[in-house]
């Protein structure tokens, strides 16, 4: 079983309380990897490496830090079927998904913003008898503290832009998965990247994350995770006075209009909520389907539910396990609190544990109906493989529905109609409105939360504007008068 140090200033160092977790495959239940345990101690180290790096990565021009995320994009492409694999066996993601993540994704962030940074100008200030202008800096020492949900896609979205602004980055991945994130640093250093720039040190929230969004040297933090510890982490970072990015979760409603195109607006409900078992931050995890079809689409949602395979992750199935067996637990405990509060199941509910599923940690895909919009199922976000059906009379209670959680990270409208799908975006409370599709189709989209699922943008060309800081220069023309 391979076993992974921490990731400080260019070279592989152990713990300094020598300790290390071990990582399953939650496919199988087996043992992965051993992965360090970083402490405060480490979290010092990262952060000196980290602020002796940003004096070298600041003063290179766009162009020159620019090629070099271009090399690292390269040996993405290069290694990206073991990346793949390590991906998928790490955090249970479909390997075809995976794939497409090591190349479209985080590949394709190194070259967008080797790119994008240099256009990072300022603008000049019209003001009499002066030339006024501004220039765009880095923060310095940015703290990066991500979710285990895909660790390549959520980290490369705030790392590639941090860098690509001249910042230098130190990282607390998510506990349970987190390997293709501590290959990344190492590539990133034999792409060229100044040592210390990029560090990683994984820990728990308590021994390593909380330290380092403490840090003095530490400029800024972005989150990504729960509301519960966004909500920590603002106020720790409000002790520093650091700038935060939250990233935070959602409850995403999914809208079907009687005049959508009804197969496709089923297959993707199914995918919006199933890809991933349902641990996608943007997971559309409330169905709001109109009254008049609410029987003949949810029939075509559960014969294509029915046809889902699920499987080990490696095997590139429809759907893929949940990441641990704790976190089954806590997905299971939704489920049953949604049917003592008198929800009705269509289908699922039950743990997954015949031959080859039985050692991993899978739970049947699961569709509640007639959910009313006071049930937890409608307005508490699970992170599994759980659909909340509700339906609508019309385009206002439909708006009306969508923005009654707490959340707003996305949502999705489909419709045929021209006006109507443009109408319902402007009312719904979400950071990312899909019209007849789901999920971001791009990288150059900026993503982030309104109200609860956070703020801040990352992806997409606004990423850059989180990793700078605004200085304006004033020059007088004046002759002096004295
Ligand atoms: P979590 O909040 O439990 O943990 C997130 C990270 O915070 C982990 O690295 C954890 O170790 C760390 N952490 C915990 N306590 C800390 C503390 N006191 N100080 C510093 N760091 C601490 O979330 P999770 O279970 O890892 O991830 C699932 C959540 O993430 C879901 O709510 C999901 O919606 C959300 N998410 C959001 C997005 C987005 O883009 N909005 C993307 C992916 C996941």
């Amino acid at each position: 079983m391979k076993r992974y140090d921490l990731f400080v200033h260019g070279e592989w160092r152990p713990p300094a309380g020598g300790r290390y977790s071990t990582l399953l495959d939650p496919s199988t239940g087996q043992p992965l990897a051993q992965v360090a345990s970083g402490t405060a101690t480490d979290v010092d180290a990262a952060v000196a490496s980290a602020a002796e790096g940003f004096e070298t990565w600041r003063r290179l021009d766009a162009g020159a830090r620019g090629r070099i995320l271009t090399r690292i994009a390269a040996i993405l492409r290069e290694r990206r079927t073991a990346l793949a694999e390590l991906e998928s066996r790490d955090a249970g993601q479909s390997l075809a998904y995976a794939h497409h993540v090591v190349g479209d994704v985080a590949a394709r962030r190194f070259e967008y913003f080797a790119g994008a940074a240099e256009t990072l100008g300022g603008r000049t200030v019209p003001m009499s008898g002066h030339l006024d202008y501004t220039v765009r800096e880095p923060l310095g020492v940015t703290a990066h503290i991500t979710s285990w949900n895909g660790p390549l896609w959520v980290g490369t979205r705030s790392i590639v832009p941090a860098l690509a602004a001249g910042n230098s980055v130190v990282l607390k991945p998510g506990e349970e998965a987190m390997l293709t994130l501590l290959e990344l640093a190492a590539i990133c250093h034999e792409a060229g990247l100044p040592r210390g720039v990029f560090n990683v040190v994984p820990g728990t929230g308590a021994d390593a994350g909380d330290p380092l969004v403490g840090h003095p040297s530490v400029a800024s933090v972005v989150f990504t995770g729960s509301v519960a510890t966004g909500r920590r982490i603002m106020q720790r970072a409000a002790e520093g006075i650091k700038p935060v990015v939250l990233e935070l979760g959602g409850k995403s409603a999914n809208i079907v209009f009687e005049d959508a195109d009804l197969d496709r607006a089923a297959d993707w409900a199914v995918r919006g909520i199933f890809w991933g078992a349902g641990q996608i931050c943007v997971a559309g995890s409330r169905l709001l389907v109109q009254e008049s079809i609410a029987p003949d689409f949810t029939r075509r949602l559960l014969d294509r539910v029915a046809a889902l395979r699920i499987g080990p992750s490696i095997e590139s199935p429809d759907m893929g396990p949940l990441i641990s067996s704790g976190h089954l637990a806590r997905v299971s405990a939704c489920i049953e609190a949604g049917l003592a509060e008198g929800a009705r199941m269509a289908t699922g509910g039950q743990r997954l544990t015949a031959a080859p599923l039985a050692d991993g940690f899978f739970l049947a895909p699961t569709v509640f109906e007639h959910v009313p919009p006071e049930s937890s199922l409608f307005t508490e976000e699970i992170f599994g493989p759980v659909l909340a059906i509700t339906t609508f009379a019309g385009e206002a209670e439909a708006i009306e529905l969508a923005n009654r959680t707490r959340y707003g990270l996305a949502a999705a409208i489909w419709t045929n109609r021209v006006g109507r799908a443009h109408r319902v975006a402007a009312e719904l409370k979400a950071g990312s409105i899909y019209i007849n599709r789901y999920f971001s189709a791009g990288i150059e989209a900026p993503a982030g939360g309104y109200r609860n699922s956070g703020f801040g943008r990352l992806d997409g060309v606004e990423a850059l504007a989180e990793f700078t800081q605004v200085k304006n220069v004033t020059v007088s023309l004046e002759q002096d008068e004295w």
